[in-house]
């Protein structure tokens, strides 16, 4: 690793979100592809990471031969101020090259406000942000994902744009750019070759009337999944998620994936569980979750939940994604285990049935005060609802419902639970391309902001909470749902101006955005004005989606307050997605019974039930290279996470939510080196040390090996009481001017007084009782022995008060822990 990039890591936040080496990240070689793709999701590594979409894609393209997807995301402010510091290109996490040295670049376009990140990463990577810029030697920039069913805003920003699945045509378009290459083909008729692919919409050809169509896989039982997953760093993501079905044909007229991803495709029940547990047993996660638009539709849910839970090697809780009322059964809820104790989300979407018929939601206040009694009566002590402001048609009654819904969730959870409490969310309604309401026009700012007042004011009390979201944010996320390429312009502006991170609070500024507009002399507020009938949408010409007559038959058929049958089950209402001569068409899982087979082929679930009796086992491990930079809490997740999927007899502790019993060491600073950390586990049978090491290869992120193992005594003391003194050692190259006057000062023997200073609290301490030892060996390495005593220092402190330099420049000396002597015992030094 570059030194420049060592020292940028150690000085920002959460490093853990740039160096990769994650259990399951991809180790394909460089020179052996012929096309190297980089997956970008433009927001941080952690929601990333939590996408399914991406997992997806970088399963289905590393699983061809000739073919390399790596990752990277967008960096955080002090990660981007560091690397521009630096004049250093953003790099991919896996093999650290910069993004512009891969044939392709595949950017994720999940939400509208990632918009501005997108540049952030094109700028950062060297790439040309438009699209007329770029040249030769430059990436094919593709984006795929929800934004992609209107384009347009950031159309000139891309080469190609994916509408619709993305796997099989991303696969597609990396063999078609692997002949480009070997053919040598100019970068004008690759486009054109890509753009005569069903669903690839290329701005720079394409022009006005042009059908683009939509990519579609007919079958996800046959489509590329992932069964070992990536294990990603960060508490976020817990959970191995499943997705067991695509589309949704309910038909709720506001929601824009419902229609963008019909028809409806399902996972059988046994498929989908036996991906999660490989899924579960790769990655050692302690929750799994099956994902789909609706899953409480997929018939096999309470079964699967089931076979899961039956088969899983390991103990694990299920969690499932906001449900409709009327699809919780008491099966599926007795199947979520001891997650029971967290929350529960259930969508009524609209407090009245009036609405619920106009949006075709279609269910009644029974069906929902039904479902909160059997959550509660389940054991789960919280309820969220989720509700959308400013529905087409949304009167005093919609609104007042809020709170009556509320009170009434919460009265039963009184009967019910002792501490029950009921979590009410809203956000704004946005009229979403490709739904019956993309005519109906978006409240304002204003409006939005009067009627959260109002719901702060009466949601209130002992268990009752409001949630809302940002107006502001609903605000352009409705202008670049409608808008088109105009709209590049404003945001490339915002971008230039410092627009960033616009899904979070605490970077958001509405302002930049305004600035921008009124400098692009763009008036966004004629963006939430409902449309005429006749109207012509930006993405019109695309041809994805349903039919424009379906969608306008529809939106009469909410002012009628008609229902429309879901297709899946009852009659086919015309909206043109399915093509039977392709064999497009809805596709239900296969009947499923509880005693569904699951194929996976593991041995019997291993962990224990917190037994009387167990036996502790101290491993050491080393923390180099890449895992020098994952804090200690990601390495102890990994670790337990790593036990979990070893196989090994793990003890398990009491409680609602039972964990590994292990204990680690003190913990080391980011950015340190080790080959002599510790960790204790506890085991209910007593195998042999050398099967635990064993057992654990391969278990852990790139750096993190477990080296050895010792079954200690029963009364052994833990880690953090056991060690007396740890030996750190610095190259000569690294150490900075006058270190010999620390030297001498140590060996003299004499007080060495030093201000500790954390979060604005100074401590005095004497250096010379924490360094026993401070020397030169071999005219290389200066080694120095850190006694373990109270109140603790770390390294970088100590040697910031050695050497009379910063905490910065502390911190950026690379050191190495090269061993731990204990107090009474043994010695383990590094080989
Ligand atoms: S074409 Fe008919 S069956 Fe197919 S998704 Fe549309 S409404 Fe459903």
């Amino acid at each position: 690793m570059r030194s420049e990039i060592r020292n940028l890591l150690v000085s920002v936040a959460k490093p853990f979100r740039y160096v990769g080496g994650e259990v399951g990240s991809c180790a394909k070689g460089w020179e052996d592809a012929e096309v190297r793709i980089c997956l970008v999701f433009p927001d941080t590594y952690e929601i990333g990471m939590s996408h399914l979409g991406l997992a997806i894609l970088y399963h289905a393209m590393n699983v061809q031969e000739g073919l390399l997807a790596e990752r990277a995301f967008s960096p955080w402010l002090d990660m981007e101020r560091g690397l521009k510091e630096l004049d250093a290109p953003l790099f991919s996490l896996e093999s650290r090259r910069p993004i512009h040295e891969f044939d392709i670049v595949g950017v994720s376009l999940g939400y509208e406000l990632t918009y501005s990140n997108v540049l952030a990463i094109l700028d950062l990577a060297r790439i040309p942000l438009r699209s007329e810029q770029r040249s030769e030697g430059d990436p094919i920039v593709i984006a795929g994902g929800p934004c992609a069913f209107n384009p347009m805003p950031v159309a000139p920003f891309f080469d190609a744009i994916v509408i619709g699945d993305g796997e099989e045509r991303s696969v597609e378009m990396g063999f078609i750019v692997r002949d480009a290459k070997r053919k040598g083909v100019a970068r004008k008729d690759l486009l054109q070759r890509l753009s005569e692919l069903p669903g690839v919409y290329v701005p720079s050809i394409h022009r006005e009337g042009a059908r683009v169509g939509m990519a579609r896989i007919n079958d996800i039982e046959t489509s590329p999944f992932p069964a070992h997953p990536i294990a990603a760093f960060a508490a976020t993501q817990e959970r191995a998620a499943v997705e067991v079905a695509r589309g949704c044909t309910r038909g709720c007229r506001f929601c824009q994936a419902g229609y963008v991803y019909r028809p409806l495709r399902q996972r059988s029940a046994a498929l989908a569980a036996s991906v999660a547990c490989d899924s579960i047993s790769s990655t050692g996660k302690e929750e799994f979750s099956f994902l789909a638009l609706s899953v409480g539709d997929w018939l096999a849910l309470g079964p699967a939940l089931e076979s899961v839970q039956r088969s899983s090697t390991l103990r694990v809780n299920a969690t499932l994604p906001s449900l409709r009322v009327e699809s919780l059964t008491a099966p599926v809820i007795a199947a979520m285990g001891e997650a029971r104790s967290g929350s529960f989300t259930l969508a009524p979407e609209a407090a009245t049935e009036r609405m619920r018929a106009f949006i075709n939601k279609g269910n009644t206040d029974d069906d929902l005060f039904a479902s909160v009694e059997k959550v509660f009566a389940g054991g789960f002590s919280t309820v969220k609802l989720y509700f959308m402001l400013g529905l087409p048609g949304e009167g005093e009654a919609e609104v007042a419902g809020i709170e009556k819904i509320a009170r009434r969730c919460l009265a039963i959870g009184r009967r019910l639970h002792k501490r029950p409490t009921v979590t009410v969310s809203t956000s704004t309604f946005v009229p979403k391309a490709h739904t019956p309401f993309q005519w109906e026009g978006q409240i304002s700012i204003e409006e939005t902001l009067q009627l959260q007042n109002r719901l702060k004011r009466t949601l209130r009390g002992p268990g009752l909470e409001y949630r809302w979201h940002n107006a502001n944010m609903s605000f352009l996320e409705g202008v670049f749902s409608r808008g088109g390429s105009e709209l590049a312009g404003v945001i490339e502006l915002a971008y230039k101006k410092g627009a960033r991170f616009d899904g979070w609070d605490e970077c958001f500024d509405i302002s930049i955005w305004r600035e921008a507009f009124a400098e692009c002399g763009i008036d966004p507020e004629t963006y939430l004005a409902a449309r005429p009938d006749g109207f012509v949408f930006p993405w019109d010409c695309l041809g994805a989606g349903p039919s424009l007559d379906f969608l306008w038959r529809e939106r009469q058929r909410a002012k009628d307050l008609a229902p429309t049958e879901d297709c899946a089950v009852g009659k086919c209402s015309a909206c043109g997605i399915c093509d039977p001569k392709i064999g497009l068409v809805n596709r239900l899982a296969p009947a499923c019974h509880s005693d569904t087979p699951v194929t996976s082929q593991l041995p019997d679930r291993q962990e224990g039930q917190s037994p009387a009796t167990v036996f502790r086992y101290r491993i050491r491990f080393s923390k180099t290279g890449r895992a020098a930079f994952l804090g200690h809490l990601e390495a102890l997740d990994a670790l337990r996470r790593g036990f979990r999927a070893s196989g090994l007899p793990l003890a398990y502790s009491q409680g609602f939510h039972p964990r590994v019993r292990i204990a680690a060491g003190p913990a080391i600073p980011v950015g340190v080196e080790s080959a002599v950390e510790f960790a204790d586990v506890e085991l209910f049978e007593e195998i042999d040390p050398l099967a635990v090491v064993n057992l654990m290869q391969g278990r852990l992120p790139l750096g993190m090996v477990v080296l050895d193992a010792a079954l200690m005594p029963r009364d052994h003391p833990a880690i953090d009481d056991s060690v007396a003194r740890m030996r750190y050692e610095i190259d000569f190259a690294g150490l900075p001017a006058g270190w010999e006057r620390a030297v001498e000062a140590i060996a003299s023997h004499k007080p060495f007084p030093f201000s500790r200073v954390r979060k604005d609290k100074s401590i005095e301490v004497d250096l010379s009782e924490y360094v026993d030892e401070l020397a030169m060996s071999d005219r290389s390495v200066l080694g120095i022995h850190v006694s373990d005593r109270r109140p603790a220092l770390k390294i970088s402190e100590i040697l910031q008060g050695l050497f009379a330099i910063s905490e910065d420049d502390a911190r950026r000396i690379a050191v190495r822990k090269t061993a731990v002597e204990w107090k009474q015992q043994e010695s383990k030094d590094a080989q």
